[in-house]
């Protein structure tokens, strides 16, 4: 039985380049980048070529600001979120600890550190997305000068809704000049604009494993005048890796793979894309045309290599075995949210009512995906609605 793969917002295949940047690292390069040694001299070259490669990917020039190694997205948005947070001081006077603004979707990597915090005092204001979009006339309405930190992710990892993080950081930096602004581009990285320059942000995170990489590799974006004004505080403190941001010997068979997986996606990106959209346009048409009682969400901007149907009266863990038996891998919601085990809150925020929530399927697409295993993908669907029982 042949593998459709078609659950690439969860994680891809690494490619080949970076299979094998990671192999040579751990063959032929495997010094520590920190020993003084030759061995040590190359590890750290493919280190640095490897961070070269990152920056230039986020389409941010060399002299912009540093790419921090992390070991995983999670982990550079707690980077980015606790480190700015708690770098902040209290301005004379205020009686709270701060305001913070984020939207109602965010992953949990960034969902969860808010709920810390609450517990630490802050006070977090998690700005609708109904439809895919954030509500830019409640986001003005909580924007004001004490807000210190603002996080919106770039693209949803259960829509694939776009949200104008633009238009959200100039209205927050307008209110509050001194708030930092950072963005979850996880599943944005190589499917949106991602220059911190154009969305006016002062931290990006990224993840190697959503491009091809690796998985446990991120990176954290982080500008230059944040980095001046220390207005990040290490999530990591030992042994001073990456210039004191993130201390721990670094990953580097993950890193060199990151780095190569960078390059090729780069080197790749319009080709994929125009793939990819044709793709999701086909599917969509198929499904209009053969599964009219399936619904599509469709944000009103969105990265089209993610798309999810509520199916009619049908628990998506069902449909989920039903299909993986058949050899065709999709998620219900999202990896993540299905730990919870409860219908996605994610897509309640979308629109959705719990119980369509609880029957809706994600497919996300990479370029390695053909319009034959669409085809075969709707087929086996149809076959699905079909046979399962219906949730009562
Ligand atoms: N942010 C988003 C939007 C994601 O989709 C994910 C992973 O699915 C992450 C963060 C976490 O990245 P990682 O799996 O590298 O920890």
């Amino acid at each position: 039985m042949k593998m459709i793969y078609l659950d690439n917002a969860a994680t891809t295949k690494p490619s080949e380049a970076a299979v094998a940047a990671a192999e040579k690292v751990m063959r032929e390069d495997w010094g520590n980048p920190s020993s003084a040694h030759a061995l040590g001299t190359a590890a750290s070259r493919i280190l640095e070529s490897s961070r070269a490669a990152i920056i230039s990917s986020l389409g941010i020039g060399a002299k912009n600001g540093r790419v921090i190694f992390t070991g995983s997205g999670t982990e550079a948005n707690n980077t980015a979120i606790f480190g700015a947070v708690y770098s902040k001081k209290r301005p004379a006077g205020a009686s709270g600890r701060g305001k913070i603004l984020t939207t109602d979707s965010e992953h949990p990597s960034v969902e969860q550190v808010m709920c810390r915090l609450e517990g630490d005092g802050f006070s977090v204001v998690r700005i609708p997305t109904r439809g895919g979009k954030i509500d830019m006339s409640v986001l003005e309405a909580e924007a004001d000068s004490s807000v210190i930190f603002a996080s919106f992710m770039l693209a949803n990892n259960e829509t694939g809704a776009l949200y104008d993080v633009r238009r959200a950081a100039e209205t927050v930096k307008a209110a509050s000049p001194r708030a930092t602004v950072h963005t979850d581009a996880v599943q944005a990285y190589m499917k949106a604009e991602t220059s911190p320059r154009k969305l006016g942000v002062d931290m990006i995170s990224v993840s190697a494993h959503k491009i091809h990489g690796p998985k446990g590799v991120g990176a954290l974006w982080v500008s230059e005048e944040i980095i001046k004004s220390k207005n990040l505080i290490p999530y990591l403190a030992g042994g001073g890796q990456e210039r004191g941001m993130r201390s721990g010997t670094e990953n580097l068979p993950g890193i060199a793979a990151f780095g190569a997986a960078a390059q090729e996606a780069q080197s790749e990106k319009e080709e994929r894309l125009v793939h990819v959209t044709k793709l999701y346009a086909q599917l969509e048409r198929e499904l209009a045309e053969r599964l009219p009682e399936v619904k599509l969400n469709r944000p009103e901007r969105a990265v089209g290599y993610v798309m999810s149907l509520t199916l009619p009266g049908i628990k998506s863990e069902t449909m989920l075995n039903f299909l993986s038996e058949r050899g065709i891998y999709v998620s219900a919601g999202s990896a993540c949210s299905a730990h919870s085990g409860k219908p996605s809150s994610v897509l309640q925020a979308f629109g959705l009512t719990e119980r369509e929530a609880d029957s809706t399927v994600r497919v996300s697409f990479s370029a390695e995906n053909s319009a034959e295993e669409l085809h075969l993908f709707c087929d086996a669907l149809c076959d699905g609605v079909a046979s399962l029982v219906r949730m009562r």
